[in-house]
């Protein structure tokens, strides 16, 4: 590779490919710029003096229009050989743009100028960065010169991988019968780099054909080259110095140093195959000539090469030792520009690797911060859940708590109270009472207590009906406890026999209790029984003065009371002080 190489490329954009910047016409500047664009591959005078005028009317273009004039004395640099200069405009104007079609095309001539220059990883960069915004350029012939410059470049860099697959998506589309030249000329010389050669010559003689057809003599001869070196891995070497001799004069009149250097070079080597010394060091004679200055050229080092062996078989060994320390030298220099270019290559796919890599952290990051918000929005979700369910739980062990309560609660009514007259049944009333004979045995108090058992209740029963008789019951009941004092102590003992316990009473206090109790049984109103008995009880009353404060004492003393009521006649208030003497009755109560 040389540097022609490049600028053969190079040339080639610039003379023949680059098409006109798409301009707006919306001002005086835009048909100008057009014009100078055309001029620009015509007529370089012409342009030289487009461009003065353009400078005149800078002061009053767009911004845009300020770049593209730019990018037009770009074109006029790189022309003129002002490489660095040009390099340095287009690198601004690509800084400056936001729009992609400049951009793009600032971009691929910083990658044609670093190319010239040497500055392999600048150009390398640069035309990835214009392939990454090659999609986002609408002109169709501007995406096609992004195609070509990247499989000319990427050939010239050694990548012939991406040589042969940008060169192949230029022959996918419907490219220009120049670019589609180009295109296979680029091709054949990738298939070449990457030691596949087309399995037959026809498409090679294609190429040569699509490319005589376009006029394009630098590219026809460059594939005549890979013609000839196809015959002679055939064996073909006479046909293939035929070949190039017969067109030698067409490439010599391109005075293009890169296809000069690279015939004659090929012509050295095969008329030296075949024994022709002379013809081989005339050859070689040619490249070195004519095939460019450059120490890294390959012509460079095949023509030292034939040199040195045309002259060791001549036995010229002076000749042949001084050609092989320059054959030496050139082929070290073309290894180290090879290495360099590599190296360069590998550099950017690094950097664009890291460039990759950053973006993949990047948005692995905000992946992560995604997450971290999902996971926040989560977990307050769950927190919410947590407390529903914290709530819930409260809320059923609550209404669990309530409910059992509420059972006990039902147990213990059940177990407390009679279920027809709904006042403390035996075992509640006996209970409460012996508590209270406690206290007011503590406090030093008197208690009373009033038994009372409902008189021939059996007969009301009997004539009324047990119904008439449970109602009779709830009434008496009721009657009682309106006769009761607050805090007193009321039950049904069982069957008609109620009882009160009053703390704090005396026997006066408890027989004034038990003659209320009369009162309200004669007030309860029997109207609606048929034949109504009057309802009356028999009363006894004992008090702890008396008796003493334990329970089983009292009641004794009180039954004894009561029974002498009903002994007496009946519906009456008898005391236990009143006759001691009457006997008791068998304890009712235990
Ligand atoms: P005395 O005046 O001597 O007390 O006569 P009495 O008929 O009231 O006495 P006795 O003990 O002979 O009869 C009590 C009756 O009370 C017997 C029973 O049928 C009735 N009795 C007991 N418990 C209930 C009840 O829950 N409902 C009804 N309807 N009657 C009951
Ligand atoms: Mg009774
Ligand atoms: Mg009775």
């Amino acid at each position: 590779m040389k540097s022609e190489i490049l600028r053969v490329g190079f040339v080639i954009l610039l003379l023949g490919l680059l098409l006109p910047l798409s301009v707006a016409a919306t001002s005086s500047i835009d048909p100008l710029l057009r014009e100078a664009e055309t001029l620009r591959t015509s007529d370089p005078k012409a342009f030289a003096t487009a461009l003065v005028e353009l400078g005149k009317m800078e002061d009053s273009a767009t911004p845009n229009q300020k770049r593209q004039i730019r990018l037009l004395h770009v074109y006029q640099q790189m022309a003129g050989g002002q490489y660095d200069a040009a390099i340095k405009d287009a690198l601004s104007v690509y800084e400056e743009s936001s729009e992609a079609p400049l951009k793009f095309r600032a971009a691929l001539l910083v990658a044609n100028g670093a190319a010239i220059t040497r500055e392999f990883s600048l150009g390398l960069r640069y035309l990835e960065s214009a392939l990454a915004i090659q999609d986002q350029v609408n002109d169709a012939g501007a995406r096609e010169l992004g195609s070509l410059t990247a499989a000319i470049l990427y050939n010239q860099y050694g990548q012939f991988a991406l040589g042969q697959h940008f060169a192949e998506r230029l022959l996918a589309q419907d490219s220009s019968p120049r670019s589609k030249c180009f295109a296979q000329q680029l091709r054949v010389e990738a298939l070449f780099g990457l030691g596949v050669p087309p399995g037959d010559e026809k498409e090679i003689n294609a190429a040569i054909s699509q490319c005589v057809t376009a006029r394009e003599p630098i590219a026809s001869n460059l594939l005549r080259g890979y013609l000839a070196r196809y015959w002679v891995s055939k064996g073909k070497t006479a046909q293939a110095i035929e070949l190039l001799e017969a067109h030698l004069s067409e490439v010599e009149a391109t005075g293009y140093p890169r296809l000069i250097g690279e015939i004659n070079g090929l012509l050295a080597e095969y008329r030296l195959s075949v024994g022709d010394l002379s013809g081989a060091e005339d050859h070689a004679h040619r490249a070195l000539a004519k095939g460019g200055k450059d120490a890294y050229s390959l012509p460079l080092v095949t023509a030292h090469k034939v040199l040195y062996e045309a002259a060791l078989r001549r036995g010229n060994l002076a000749t042949a030792l001084d050609e092989y320390r320059q054959y030496a030298e050139a082929d070290k220099a073309r290894l180290d520009e090879v290495k360099a270019r590599e190296f360069a290559f590998q550099l950017s796919r690094h950097e664009l690797q890291q460039k990759n890599q950053s973006i993949e952290l990047l948005q692995r990051q905000n992946d992560v911060l995604k997450l971290q918000q999902e996971i926040a929005k989560k977990s307050a979700l769950n927190t919410r859940l947590g407390m529903a369910m914290l709530l819930l739980m409260l809320g059923v062990g609550g209404y669990w708590a309530y409910k059992v309560k509420r059972v006990q609660m039902m147990f213990r009514r059940l177990a407390q109270v009679d279920s027809l007259t709904e006042i403390s049944n035996r075992g509640h009333f006996r209970e409460q009472a012996e508590a209270q004979l406690a206290r007011c045995a503590g406090s030093g108090r008197e208690a009373a207590l009033v038994l009372l058992d409902l008189d021939n209740f059996k007969r009301i029963n009997d004539r009324h009906g047990h119904a008439t008789g449970d109602w009779v019951l709830k009434q008496v009941a009721a009657a009682c406890r309106n006769a009761c004092r607050e805090g007193d102590l009321f039950g049904r003992l069982g069957g008609e026999e109620f009882a009160i316990l009053s703390g704090g009473a005396d026997l006066a206090a408890a027989q004034r209790i038990a003659q209320e109790c009369r009162e309200q049984l004669a007030r309860i109103d029997t109207s609606s029984i048929e034949h109504a008995p009057a309802i009356t009880a028999s009363f006894g009353c004992a008090t702890t003065k008396l008796c003493g404060h334990a329970f089983e004492n009292l009641f004794m003393h009180a039954d004894r009371a009561m029974y002498r009521a009903k002994a007496e006649g009946r519906d009456r208030v008898c005391t236990y002080e009143d006759n001691p003497a009457v006997p008791l009755r068998a304890p009712a109560i235990a």
